[in-house]
């Protein structure tokens, strides 16, 4: 993470050929190089800096507050002028529950933002717009062999967190993966009430409500007193329809209409070993062409790049992939 200085010199804005977007270098300040892509991520989610703007403080504002300094953020890296768009989020975190001078986790970061962007946000439907945006809709359900009484436990997500085995994975297989009934038995029976004793049971996940934006996250990190990274090699598609969900989605869910699909247009790559890490992303903003931002240092890249981010024999390795959800028949 140490070479990110000597990367000043290069250029920290590209100029999006048909839109009118920048995408804007960040600094890496105090190793911020996790929140800085996870940043990067939420700039090309256009629509969470448009939801933002519907937000009307009337109290003033407060320098730690996550939400107003995330807006702000999000503008300044619009803006070509600004010299430290995000200096004063990074401080505003720092405030809160992160350290600098830290390895942190992306997929923690990701929902340390939403969640303190809810929280401390004063207008209710403001949060429940932001809410909205990111949340996978799920419902656990238990069936005991013994009654077959259903015991349904609805949640919801800002990330699908799917695990990842040794050897070779798919996102597809991934997700079939999370989605597949498992057998509760022996020291795992699932205490039934209406039997009123542990009984042997079947656990499945079933997708009830898939959101605009789709965040999946490829679980690399394994923790058995240490932490370690599975390099394993995942690929993924840069779109896909409903068939990827196969019978993983409750009767009635609210998944993907036939003329719909998820598109892919944010990668957080994380490079080297768990302890040591690197964070760096792909953007695709306005679904025109990619870019590669590794902190100040921003680059036009290609979805043959991304593609180096499976894993496997590289170095580079997708941690969390984000899919918007787009009519078949627009057009990128
Ligand atoms: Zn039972």
């Amino acid at each position: 993470m140490g070479s990110n200085y000597s990367k000043m010199t290069s250029r920290q804005y590209y100029r999006s050929a048909s839109f009118d977007y920048e995408v804007r270098g960040l600094l890496n300040y105090s190793l911020s190089c996790c929140v800085n892509a996870v940043l990067q991520s939420f700039s090309a989610t256009t629509e969470l800096l448009d939801i933002l703007n519907k937000w009307h403080p009337s109290d003033g504002t407060d320098e730690r507050n996550v939400p107003w300094q995330l807006r702000n953020a999000l503008e300044f890296m619009r803006d070509k002028s600004h010299p430290a768009p995000h200096e004063d989020f990074l401080k505003c975190l720092y405030h809160q529950a992160i350290r600098p001078f830290t390895q942190h986790d992306a997929d923690e970061i990701f929902h340390l933002i939403l969640n303190l962007s809810q929280e401390q946000m004063s207008d209710a439907a403001v949060a429940q717009e932001i809410r909205s945006l990111y949340e996978i809709k799920v419902e656990t359900q238990v069936v005991c062999s013994k009654c077959k009484f259903i015991h349904r436990a609805p949640s919801s997500l800002f990330s699908l967190p799917l695990a990842i085995c040794e050897g070779e994975n798919t996102l597809e297989g991934c997700i079939n993966s999370f989605l597949q009934l498992q057998k509760l038995r022996d020291s795992e029976k699932f205490n039934c009430e209406r039997c009123d004793e542990k009984q042997p049971s079947t656990h499945e996940v079933k997708l009830v409500s898939l959101p605009p934006i789709l965040c999946v996250h490829l679980k690399r990190f394994r923790n058995n007193g240490f932490t370690r990274k599975l390099f394993n090699k995942v690929t993924f598609p840069e779109t896909f329809s409903n068939d990827i969900f196969a019978a993983g989605q409750s009767e009635n869910a609210d998944g993907l209409k036939a003329d719909e699909c998820y598109s892919l247009y944010a990668v957080v790559v994380h490079i080297g070993p768990a302890m040591f890490g690197h964070y760096t992303a792909f953007i695709r903003p306005n679904q025109d062409r990619w870019y590669y931002a590794d902190d100040s240092c921003v680059q036009p890249s290609t979805w043959a790049k991304v593609q180096g981010t499976y894993g496997g024999a590289y170095r580079d390795t997708a941690y969390l992939l984000l899919y918007r959800k787009k009519s078949l028949n627009s057009s990128g």
